[in-house]
């Protein structure tokens, strides 16, 4: 009994899981799409952060070649002021004529092409010896700032001034103070490097457009920069962001937009103890060019993969979907009566176990009608099968068109038979309904065919104990009366098993 109940829940069943499975089709395919993306994102960003740390240690390596360069040259120019300071002390030294003194005093450093010459100055800043001159002239630089840092620090040591200009061409003055045995100030030695000093080191760099060396000195002025401008040169970039930061720490990078062109970089130094320091920035562009063009290449492939998944998923859900429609279409075609378009009896027998039960469950009514075709052997006899067939079709439209409540069944029964199954319905309502068919099918076939119906209705509350087939028997039985009764006519099975008839 309870066969039709199972097979009828796994079918249900696996209609449910077939309507799942696009979902389920969707959902693996994102989260394939995703997977993917998720590995190539990090892959990505992984290479990101390599790029940034390859471009950082290949900064600091030229930041650190150049400010070894740059304060190398400082160095020795500076070997070649100190031993001039030192050679002043000599009491011989008034005592030799001026060749002899000069040789003493200027090394030949001081003619190295980019080095300008060495210049002793007194106390009171008239220079007095020339390195490239046997007759200095008659200048003071009293008021100069490398002439009166030294004379007002005693102990300063080696200053480096802002970048001047001289004669068209940019240098930088270097000077130490001479002082007397007592420390009294009695003037300074200076020299200079010429810019020409910094533009041959770096135009033998192979630089970005972008690329930027900005050489500074500790007190933050900017001594040289190459792309050259000397508007910059000589400013103060301590109130620069970034700037300020490169002294406490010997070694690091910052990222900052230029402070000129407003361009992003990422700078690097690498030894902010020497006297000056080089800073070497590179645009954020530029470091990540060769990361960028990866990415947008494995963006491209990304993007495609997931277009291609998309449509495998948009072809699967649509294939998923035909098969479903040819299933239902199947399914419809195996439970449909071809000459009527009513439920067949395989399907009948389905919903009136499952009804019957249910109205068990609910302790409600359920009514069935059986409904027969009158005399119809001697129509087919007068009239032909097929007019047969079409007035059964008539009868069947009659009966569609009275029974139309969802959960109603009306199948054609097999022959010239009808049943229809009406849940929730009382025996009233049900003969009510029935007369309602009685009569269409009256009213259709009296002009025509003169065909009639004989119904019969039983209604019960089931018994969980009952099978439906007593149902059935009460409604067969009440046909029989009709029959008996004269035909064209509906008569109800009274309710219980007693099948007493009324009407
Ligand atoms: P009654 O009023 O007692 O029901 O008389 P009846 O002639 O209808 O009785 P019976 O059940 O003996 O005859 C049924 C007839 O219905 C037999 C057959 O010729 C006809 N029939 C059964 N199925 C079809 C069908 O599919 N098409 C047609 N045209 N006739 C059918
Ligand atoms: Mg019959
Ligand atoms: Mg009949």
């Amino acid at each position: 009994m309870n066969g039709g109940g199972i097979f009828e829940r796994i079918r249900d069943e696996i209609g449910r899981r077939r309507r799942m499975s696009p979902r389920l089709l969707i959902f693996s395919s994102v989260i394939t799409v995703l997977g993917f993306s998720a590995v190539c994102g990090s892959i990505m960003l992984e290479m990101r952060r390599n790029a940034q740390e390859l471009a950082r240690q290949t900064q600091e390596n030229l930041a650190s070649t150049i400010s070894a360069d740059i304060n190398r040259t400082v160095e020795l120019y500076d070997l070649s002021l100190r031993s001039a300071v030192i050679s002043l002390a000599l009491p011989q030294l008034s005592q030799v004529d001026d060749t002899i003194r000069r040789l003493i005093l200027f090394d030949h450093a001081a003619t190295a092409p980019h080095f300008g010459a060495i210049q002793v100055f007194d106390a009171e800043g008239n220079l007095t010896i020339d390195s490239a001159s046997r007759t200095p002239e008659r200048i003071n630089r009293a008021t100069e700032p490398y002439f009166t840092v030294q004379r007002d620090d005693p102990d300063l040591g080696l200053y480096i001034s802002s970048p001047m200009q001289h004669r068209g061409a940019y240098s930088v003055v270097l000077s130490r103070r001479v002082s007397g045995p007592d420390g009294q100030f009695l003037g300074i030695v200076a020299g200079s490097i010429r810019f020409s000093y910094f533009q041959e080191l770096f135009s033998r760099l192979r630089l970005a457009p972008h690329d930027v060396i900005a050489v500074i000195a500790r007190d933050g002025t900017m001594i040289m920069r190459t792309p050259f401008r000397p508007d910059i040169i000589g400013a103060n970039m301590m109130a620069t962001p970034g700037v300020r930061g490169i002294f406490s720490q010997r070694r690091g990078w910052y990222s900052g937009d230029g402070a000129f062109d407003r361009i992003p970089r990422m700078m690097v130094w690498a030894d902010s103890t020497r006297p000056l320091v080089v800073l070497v920035g590179k645009s954020w562009d530029d470091v990540f060019l060769m990361w960028r063009v990866e990415a947008i290449r494995i963006g491209a492939i990304l993007l495609g993969l997931a277009v291609i998944v998309a449509g495998f998923t948009v072809f699967f859900i649509r294939e998923i979907d035909r098969r479903a429609e040819a299933e239902r279409r199947l399914e419809e075609l195996a439970t449909t009566d071809a000459l009527t378009g009513l439920t067949n009896r395989r399907k009948f027998d389905i919903a009136i176990d499952r009804e019957w039960r249910r109205a068990a469950r609910a302790n409600a009514p359920i009514a069935l009608m059986i409904i027969d075709a009158d005399h119809f052997k001697a129509f087919n006899d007068s009239f032909g099968h097929q007019a047969g067939d079409q007035v059964l079709v008539g009868i069947a439209l009659c009966i569609g068109d009275t029974v139309q409540r969802a959960g109603d069944c009306a199948a054609r029964f097999g022959g010239e038979e009808f049943a229809v199954l009406l849940p929730g319905l009382n025996a009233t309502a049900a003969q009510a309904m029935a007369e309602t068919i009685r009569e269409k099918v009256e009213l259709w076939s009296e002009g025509q065919a003169g065909v009639t119906v004989s119904i019969g209705v039983a209604s019960m509350t089931p018994n969980p104990a009952q099978h439906w087939s007593v149902l059935f028997e009460a409604a067969d039985k009440a046909l029989y009366a009709a029959k008996d009764l004269g035909r064209n006519r509906c008569v109800v099975a009274a309710s219980r098993s007693d099948l007493t008839l009324v009407a």
